[in-house]
């Protein structure tokens, strides 16, 4: 196999042919020519296909190592997919309980639906202690967002296999690049391409990649039949960064590993995580099952005001949500209510300016900020 810099230029890009574009841009059509029998066209209607996808999702599972990915116009609507595309009634599910902001309000609805649900936080043991046989999905997330502990995604596979249940693994803040769960075992991965994937804060995307045809039909036919599809601008924006994966996932890994660092050493500075640290709780298992350790480090300072006064004091880093862009951003994941996390917990996502110019600018936050707390 090429490496992954040669794999994220080509990923998806078809042969070329003579005076075509190298991707070829997007297709903006509702409908397509169909004459005959609608069964056997590529493309009739355009809820159910577009070229514009099919060459993202080529590429997309290309990068996982899977038979195919089915892209959806954001993270949210992957997620949805897999878990009411393919849970029902009676069935149970197991939910991380530190996982994305959002899976409480999903988890209500599935309860709503007469789905079982079970949570435990990230960790292997707790996760693999609620599996039972009548589990029918096992998600996790790791590393977790915003708290960025790991589980092992092959002990988990293993566990619920061994009850007959799916692992579905958020691969977002890892992306393929940085890992690959289906190789280690995982059924389905699935991410907010949002995030690292584009890159570059511009389009909602997500998709969900498998190794089995049979499991991406049915999120397939959820997403003709919910009608969540992704406009081909945006699907066409997202492949073109994805060339850009492997320079934009190395450099932020690099970043966010001197960045970490460089936190550790000041004394406002507490709980530092981020998975590439060695003595970092998750490290073991990460660098098991990680090629690159992500662009978010997280941490946390004294209280709320401490905070908010060294986010208004970033230049370089904008008080902003979301991560895995180039330029890097930061917030006060509290301030959504949604993460069980202290007033001060910051979580930064590292984009990729120069490090010795994030971390001068965090220094200097840093001491403007502890200047403002002496002052009152
Ligand atoms: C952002 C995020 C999502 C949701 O993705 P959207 O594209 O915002 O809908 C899901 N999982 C994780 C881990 C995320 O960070």
């Amino acid at each position: 196999m090429t490496g992954d810099g040669t794999r994220a230029v080509r990923a998806g890009v078809p042969e070329g042919e003579p005076y075509a574009a190298p991707l070829p841009g997007p297709t903006f059509a509702s409908h397509f020519h169909l004459p005959g029998d609608p069964a056997v066209a590529t493309y009739a209607y355009g809820r159910q296909g577009n070229p514009s996808w099919t060459a993202l999702e080529a590429g997309i599972a290309e990068l996982e190592e899977a038979v195919g990915a089915v892209v959806f116009p954001s993270g949210m609507a992957a997620t949805t997919a897999v878990l009411f595309g393919l849970l029902r009634p009676g069935d149970a599910a197991v939910l991380p309980s530190d996982g994305y902001q959002l899976l409480p309000r999903v988890r209500e609805r599935l309860q709503g639906f007469g789905i079982t649900v079970r949570t435990a936080p990230t960790g292997n043991d707790a996760q693999v202690a609620v599996i039972d046989d009548d589990t029918r999905v096992v998600w996790v997330e790791t590393p977790s967002n915003p708290g960025l502990d790991v589980c092992d995604i092959r002990r988990l596979a293993e566990a619920a296999h061994a009850h007959g249940a799916l692992l579905v693994v958020d691969n977002t803040l890892a992306t393929p690049l940085g890992q690959r769960p289906l190789a280690l075992g995982a059924d389905l991965s699935i991410a907010s391409g949002t995030k690292a994937l584009n890159g570059h804060g511009d389009v909602l995307l997500g998709y969900v990649a498998a190794r089995d045809p049979e499991l991406l039909d049915a999120v397939r036919a959820w997403r003709t039949e919910s009608g969540a599809i992704l406009g081909p601008m945006e699907a066409w924006l997202a492949h073109r960064g994805i060339a850009t994966l492997q320079l934009r996932v190395e450099r932020q890994d690099a970043n966010a590993l001197a960045v970490a660092r460089a936190l550790r050493e000041r004394p406002e500075v507490s709980g530092v995580r981020y998975p590439g640290l060695p003595d970092d709780p998750g490290h073991a298992v990460a660098a098991r099952q990680m090629r690159h350790f992500g662009c978010v480090v997280s941490f946390t300072l004294p209280d709320r005001e401490f905070a908010d006064r060294f986010l208004g004091a970033l230049r370089l880093v904008s008080d902003a949500t979301s991560f895995g862009g180039v330029r890097s951003t930061a917030e006060r994941r509290g301030r959504w209510g949604g993460d069980d996390v202290p007033e001060g917990f910051v979580r930064l996502s590292v984009g990729v300016e120069d490090a010795a110019d994030l971390i001068a600018d965090l220094n200097r936050a840093l001491d403007v900020s502890s200047a403002g707390s002496r002052a009152t």
